[in-house]
């Protein structure tokens, strides 16, 4: 335009004016991508509600800063990027593009659960009611080379089965149970109430024991140094948790992406911050200096499954579906449950 008009007509005034109403077309311009822009942030959000999680996970990318999912985190366990793989309610969950660890965004969680007796009886009544008595006696086994005084610690030990299964296996067992909430007392075990970090214990077991805790802890590199410190050298550390890699949690995806959200909703629940699979729960036992001897592929017992359906139909579909899952998963490895035993 400017080429158009002679040099020597430009007055002060016309020049000022040119340069405010350049400088006006620039903001306004600015302004109308910043509104295009969160028009179309707006109309994401809406899809990531809605649309299954791969897909979302696409849609979602760079919503940091408006409060919705980060299309990547850094995997707490190897610190490479992560990401985001599915979401509902306030768990966003992601998955680690190494060592593919599944981990629930924290700081997107409303509220911390407190576990108290309550959380137990509500989310784990059958758990509890129905011990898995094989797994404790294939841990128990490897106990035995510690003597028939052998110093034991379960951490997050809940009312204290295990120890007491130990009890009646061997009476000369020096026992401790530590758990967040209080634990019934029982004769031949110390019960100790509390955080285990911060509780003042003899850090010298034989064995340092810690079933189904490992997933709820915020923190899981520090929860492993504890266990670590704790257990005496040439000890053993054994950890139980879930297998984000099992027939059933690729089941719960599946259906989860048909629309069918119960199982997913259950197995991925806000409780559950770390979902390992056999490979990231080796590589975090290495990375402190404990030697995986031992991986046990095992499910819980059929009657500890506990799920929230309420008519009787619903409940013979889930238990013939979880039924079905465990025999497969037990075929090929791929079981609910992993189990790892350590070498200090
Ligand atoms: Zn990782």
């Amino acid at each position: 335009m400017g080429g158009l008009r002679p040099e020597g007509t430009r007055d002060a005034h016309h020049e000022r004016h040119t340069e405010e109403t350049v400088a006006q077309q620039g903001r306004w311009r600015r302004r109308t991508r910043r509104e295009r822009r969160s028009q179309r942030t707006s109309d994401r959000r809406v899809e990531c509600g809605e649309r299954n999680p791969r897909e979302a996970g696409s849609l979602c990318a760079g919503l940091s800063s408006s409060g919705g999912p980060l299309l990547e985190t850094t995997c707490p366990l190897c610190s490479s990027l992560s990401s985001f793989e599915a979401g509902f309610s306030d768990v966003q969950l992601y998955r680690c593009s190494q060592c593919d660890h599944c981990y629930t965004d924290q700081s997107k969680l409303k509220h911390f659960e407190e576990y108290s007796a309550a959380y137990y009886e509500l989310h784990h009544k059958n758990w509890n009611l129905y011990p898995d008595f094989h797994l404790f006696e294939a841990i128990y086994n490897e106990t035995k080379p510690y003597g028939p005084n052998a110093r034991i610690l379960d951490v997050g030990c809940g009312k204290g089965a295990f120890l007491k299964y130990l009890r009646s296996r061997e009476p000369g067992y020096e026992l401790t149970g530590l758990d967040m909430s209080s634990s019934p007392p029982s004769a031949g075990i110390t019960f100790v109430q509390g955080d285990f970090l911060s509780s003042q214990l003899n850090k010298d077991f034989d064995v340092v024991v810690s079933l189904a805790v490992i997933e709820h802890v915020t923190d899981v590199s520090v929860f492993v140094d504890g266990l670590y410190r704790l257990s005496r050298p040439g000890g053993l550390v054994v950890v139980m948790t879930l297998d984000d890699r099992s027939v059933i949690y690729s089941v719960s995806r599946t259906l989860f992406r048909w629309g069918i959200k119960a199982p997913f909703e259950r197995l991925y629940s806000r409780h559950h911050l770390h979902h390992f699979n056999v490979s990231s729960l080796n590589r975090l036992m290495k990375q402190h200096q404990l030697l995986v001897n031992i991986t046990i592929h095992h499910n819980n017992r059929l009657a500890a499954v506990d799920f929230s359906e309420s008519s009787f139909l619903k409940r013979i579909v889930f238990l013939i579906g979880v039924l079905v899952s465990f025999l497969i998963g037990k075929l090929f490895n791929k079981t609910l449950l992993q189990t790892v035993v350590c070498k200090k």
